[in-house]
């Protein structure tokens, strides 16, 4: 509980985006088109569509809306999936993939379309993103990732040592792929808007309402929230890794992995000349990645794998230190002002997963640390395929059911191989390098 206070109180979003939703706990029974379980991206996107399409929607969230992943985010707005495009291709057969690819290769376009269209405020940055080659060898997984990604329609530009340089501000990197028509977000400001908008078009949003039961019947589907009934024609679970309460006799299966974030201060006008100064939201190569990336006050945003909050705690930190000085040897000895942490939901071959659950529901989770496109748009189609009655609209078809041998093994696999790491690289003994003079 002491880890939960901490980290909400310590989340830099949290304490940018002070507007509270109007939204009550649910105090009454109730008779929806369409009940969704979870506050985040999927499920308030799902009740955005829902309501345009004219439908009568709810989205019942356990605590507040963006409590989940979708509050905790980086806020890169990608395109596609974790997985190289080839891979994809092996793992679902060419016509599965295609229609998966098709569907995430402009996602940046569509999320951003969305924002603008809602007129939803979240500090968005269309200055593009960049891969980083963390080491010579990394170039070539960037070249390759090129060509395959030009290959489902998605143009992205190769960077030499010398350009990435100049669009991070950073002397560490071997090359870049660079992505313009992605950007950065305040991913829970995106989240609350989503919610608001939803509302605006007539969703019902429910905050403090933890679904502790459901079932089939009949008559639809029948939820118990805080002592109350809610029955639904048609049920999306959207919980991803946060889905918790439950009376559940199938859970989502997917191996938990931490990611933690640290913010400094908002930079001064000088260092922010030499700091990003294109504004590009950067992720690395390396095995256990690590990303960076600046909000609209000028903090440097600085994540990587490992659990901050756990025994471990103070190597992530103190790597954050390390790390930071060795990025930008101009920061060099800022202090964080924000640190907190989030569950990655990672499945096995690190693709989403639909899974069917019974007449008119679904369930979705597993999107592998790039959730702001695809629950996006996994939230928008689940709607429209559970309204119309349809699987059309999906870019996944759903499955009946999903395994994850060893889950929490691997999930302390991960945890201890970051660790371990982090103890040792940049290494703790070393100066940071001296920055260039400007
Ligand atoms: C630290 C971190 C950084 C990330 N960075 C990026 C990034 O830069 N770019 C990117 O594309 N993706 C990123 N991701 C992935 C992305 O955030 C997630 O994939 C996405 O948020 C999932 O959204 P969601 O709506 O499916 O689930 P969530 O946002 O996790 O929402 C699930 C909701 O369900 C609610 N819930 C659970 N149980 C119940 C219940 N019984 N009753 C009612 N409600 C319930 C939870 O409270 C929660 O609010 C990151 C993830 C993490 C953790």
């Amino acid at each position: 509980m002491s880890n939960l206070i901490s980290d909400l109180a310590q989340n830099l979003w949290r304490h940018c985006d002070h507007v509270d939703e109007h939204a009550a706990p649910l105090d009454m029974d109730m008779d929806v088109d369409l009940a969704v379980i979870g506050g985040g991206f999927t499920g308030c996107a799902a009740a955005l569509e829902a309501a345009r399409m004219g439908a009568k929607v709810a989205v019942i969230e356990a605590h507040t809306v963006g409590h989940g992943g979708s509050g905790r985010n980086v806020g890169l707005v990608n395109a596609g999936v974790w997985l190289l495009p080839e891979t994809v291709q092996k793992q679902l057969g060419p016509i599965a993939a295609k229609r998966l690819l098709s569907a995430f290769s402009t996602g940046p376009e569509q999320v951003f379309d969305l924002i603008a269209r809602e007129e939803i405020s979240c500090e968005v940055s269309r200055t593009g993103t960049v891969h980083l080659a963390h080491a010579p060898a990394a170039v070539v997984e960037l070249h390759d990732r090129q060509r395959q990604s030009a290959q489902t329609g998605r143009q992205l530009e190769i960077l030499s040592a010398a350009q990435t340089r100049q669009i991070t501000g950073s002397q560490l990197f071997h090359s870049g792929l660079y992505d313009p028509g992605a950007g950065t977000i305040q991913p829970l400001a995106y989240v609350r808007g989503l919610a608001r908008a939803a509302q605006r078009r007539g969703a019902y949003i429910f905050q403090h309402s933890p679904v502790t039961r459901f079932k089939s019947g009949r008559d639809g589907w029948r939820l118990t929230v805080r002592g109350h009934q809610l029955r639904a024609d048609k049920l999306l679970i959207a919980t991803n890794a946060y889905h918790e309460g439950f009376d559940d006799p199938q859970p989502p299966k997917f191996v938990p992995i931490s990611y933690s974030q640290f913010a400094t201060a908002p930079l001064s006008a000088d260092l922010l000349q030499t700091v990003l100064p294109t504004l590009a939201g950067c992720w690395d190569t390396a095995l256990v990645m690590s990303s960076f990336r600046l909000d609209q006050a000028g903090r440097l945003i600085l994540g990587a794998i490992g659990n901050l909050h756990g025994a471990c705690g103070r190597i992530h930190h103190d790597w954050a230190r390390r790390k930071l000085a060795q990025i930008f040897p101009q920061l060099a000895g800022q202090r964080f002002q924000h640190n907190w942490r989030g569950t990655i939901a990672m499945t096995r071959d690190h693709l989403p997963k639909i899974l069917s659950i019974g007449h008119n529901a679904y369930r979705v989770f597993g999107y592998s640390g790039r959730g702001i496109c695809p629950g996006t748009l996994f939230g928008t189609a689940l709607a429209e395929a559970l309204l119309i009655d349809s699987t059309a609209p999906l870019p996944l078809l759903p499955t009946r059911s999903h395994t994850e041998p060893y889950a929490r093994l691997r999930g302390r696999y991960y945890e201890t191989g970051a660790t371990a790491i982090h103890a040792l690289s940049p290494a703790p003994w070393s100066r940071p390098p001296r920055s260039e003079p400007k």
